[in-house]
């Protein structure tokens, strides 16, 4: 029988040391130039790209860790370096991990290299699904593709908004409507290719966090590409719009919703996983800080009421942490979400990632509130988590659907 652990292996520990590494000694003292110029951090990419954790190798190698902790440990570590600089390393990775997931081998290896471009010429890539009408409702999409059989080409037209890297992208994955009949069914990716025209990028969001990432929206003016970039092919999307119609003509679904579902609860975790990494970050500044600072002739720790809020902290985050690695794991083991274990960990470790850092920054007092500090910036970051990847309010709606078998609104 197989030995129950929850140890990291060996090599698991020497990654995790590995980018942990990185996160302190390059990613942390760049954090507050970076969210400060609000601007892509290039060289802390290049830098990363040099050592090897900018790069597809490192997500694959992750991604297929056997155990499912790859993914979330390396999340983790970088989030806790700092999450802006972080979701400019990560960005490429969610959008290549599409290409991988769905692409043809020949798709692979054209387009996943110009998504990273090389350590000396970094490129970043996006992927392109929300729009100004379509956030949580992805149903509401507008962005049409539509096939010249002449040319054997798509064209593109529509407006995407909130796309991490939008615009200043080599390579942009854009999710787009094929068959408006068939609602999320109808839905395809495409691969739009460098400097291809009647793609540009429309307003560049200001935020509250995470703003050494790039967020912008990315309009779509007659952009023609070429057949081939169709992820997956058209003979694979023309079956599966084929048992798309078929379903619905016989009234059955459920089997390509939860096929879609899967996918969801399977990355969801990943955004768990860094929601931890910000809280960790934001719980070690405010245990140091509450040894050292002494109030009324002692350190403010010696307060019950600092130091239970310390270890409330530190058991929310460890909570959180288990839920996600139960989830990842989930995943790998091909385990069903039967109570949609993914969308709890995503929901739980952000909202633990908010209330954290909040709690971090009462502890700091008046330096908690100035830019000197980190956990000001942590905590406007950790804000982002309850948001992307499906607002906790849609967590709960998930959850409470699989949990129920009601089809709660
Ligand atoms: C910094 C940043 C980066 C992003 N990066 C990307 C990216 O790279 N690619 C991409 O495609 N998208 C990206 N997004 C988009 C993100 O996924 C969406 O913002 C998110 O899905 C929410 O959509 P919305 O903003 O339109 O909010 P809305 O859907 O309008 O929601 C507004 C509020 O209403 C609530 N609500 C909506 N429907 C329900 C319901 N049925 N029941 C209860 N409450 C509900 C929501 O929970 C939320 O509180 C990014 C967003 C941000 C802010």
């Amino acid at each position: 029988m197989a030995e129950f652990t929850m140890e990291l292996n060996d090599d698991q520990k020497q990654v995790r040391d590995w980018i942990h590494g990185f996160a302190a000694d390059v990613m942390r003292p760049a954090a507050a130039e970076w969210d400060e110029r609000e601007e892509t951090p290039w060289p802390v990419i290049q830098e990363a790209a040099k050592v090897g954790i900018y790069s597809l190798d490192f997500y694959a190698q992750q991604f297929f860790d056997p155990t499912g902790l790859g993914i979330p440990m390396a999340m983790e570590e970088l989030f806790w370096g700092d999450a802006g600089i972080a979701l400019s390393i990560v960005g490429t990775g969610l959008a290549a991990i599409g290409v991988v997931a769905n692409g043809t081998e020949e798709q692979i290896g054209t387009w996943i290299p110009q998504m990273y471009g090389t350590p000396d010429d970094v490129k970043v890539a996006a992927f392109c699904s929300s729009e100004p009408d379509a956030g949580s409702d992805v149903g509401s999409m507008r962005t049409r593709a539509v096939y010249d059989r002449a040319k054997d080409e798509w064209v593109l037209n529509g407006t995407k908004t909130w796309a991490t890297n939008g615009g200043i992208a080599n390579v942009h994955i854009v999710v787009a409507v094929v068959d408006p009949e068939l609602g999320t069914k109808g839905h395809a990716s495409f691969i739009v290719p460098p400097n291809t025209p009647g793609l540009s990028q429309g307003q560049k969001f200001k935020k509250h966090g995470i703003r050494a990432s790039h967020t912008a929206e990315v309009v779509l003016e007659d952009v023609r590409i070429p057949g081939s970039c169709l992820l997956g092919g058209k003979e694979k999307l023309d079956e599966r719009l084929a048992r798309a119609h078929e379903r619905a003509r016989s009234g059955g679904g459920e089997r390509v919703k939860n096929a879609a579902m899967a996918t969801f609860e399977a990355s969801r975790p990943a955004v768990g996983a860094m929601a931890v990494g910000t809280a960790r970050a934001a719980y070690e500044v405010a245990l140091d800080y509450a040894k050292t600072r002494t109030q009324f002739g002692r350190p403010i720790i010696d307060n019950q009421g600092v130091a239970f809020q310390l270890a409330d902290m530190r058991t929310q985050i460890d909570a959180a942490r288990l839920l996600v690695w139960r989830a990842s794991w989930m995943a790998v083991a091909g385990r069903p979400f039967e109570s949609a274990e993914g969308s709890m960990s995503k929901l739980f470790a952000s909202e633990v990632a908010k209330k954290v850092t909040a709690q971090a920054v009462q502890i700091l007092g008046g330096n908690g509130f100035t830019r000197e500090y980190p956990v000001e910036r942590m905590h406007r970051d950790s804000a982002i988590y309850t948001i992307f990847e499906g607002t906790s309010e849609i967590q709960r709606l998930v959850i409470a659907r699989t949990i129920s078998g009601m089809p709660i609104r």
